[in-house]
């Protein structure tokens, strides 16, 4: 696997998952394009973990370059279209919005979107059966901000609690959008400091 943090200070993780030889391509950030047509061997798809621009500015770009279809959950699809922070950004459409998170097998890679709205209505972690790529959701010491204009700090409050229940027995590594990774149990343990702040929602 390989990271690169993208663009223009908002340091972004753009990740290349490859295995038998294809590429998965996952937030591919601002002015992501050229280092991911240069690493990635074979690319199939682009996943958004949410519809930031800092995590989907060169989606419209790969889409068009790489003819591979995009994936984001259905509740950010809207924010490939438009986003108030970044009117420069080329307006992209979504080819599958996921609405569930039922298993998606694709050209040997396996993977589902789950849902842990509170950052933005449709914030995802991409979940591998080796890995986890947590976007915007669970970083390595703190959480996602829940102050946007489509966040829900309490829509936060129930994800975080929905991961606690969730991944009880569950190691894994996890990815986070921004910053180095870090693994469920270590989100463990500083998760319920934040939920008991979010007690009031
Ligand atoms: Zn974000």
């Amino acid at each position: 696997m390989l990271v690169k943090p993208m663009g223009r200070g908002y340091q972004t993780n753009c990740y290349l998952l490859t295995s038998d030889d294809k590429t998965i391509i996952i937030d591919p950030g601002i002015e992501a394009t050229q280092w991911v047509i240069q690493n990635a061997k074979n690319p199939i798809a682009i996943l958004n973990t949410h519809g930031h621009f800092d995590h989907t500015y060169d989606d419209a770009l790969l889409q068009r370059a790489l003819k591979i279809p995009v994936y984001i959950r259905s509740e950010d699809s809207f924010m490939l279209d438009s986003d108030r922070y970044d009117p420069n950004r080329e307006p992209c459409k979504a080819d599958v919005c996921v609405s569930d998170e039922e298993l998606i097998e694709l050209e040997g890679f396996r993977f589902r979107f789950r849902h842990f709205a509170g950052h933005t209505p449709g914030c995802s972690m991409i979940e591998f059966e080796d890995r986890i790529f947590s976007g915007d959701f669970i970083f390595d010491d703190t959480i996602g901000r829940y102050d946007f204009p489509a966040s829900s700090p309490r829509d936060m409050k129930r994800s975080l609690e929905r991961f606690m229940s969730l991944y009880a027995d569950d190691n894994r590594p996890l990815y986070p959008g921004h910053g180095k990774p870090t693994d469920i149990q270590n989100a463990r343990k500083f998760l319920p400091a934040f939920i008991d702040a979010l007690r009031f929602y």
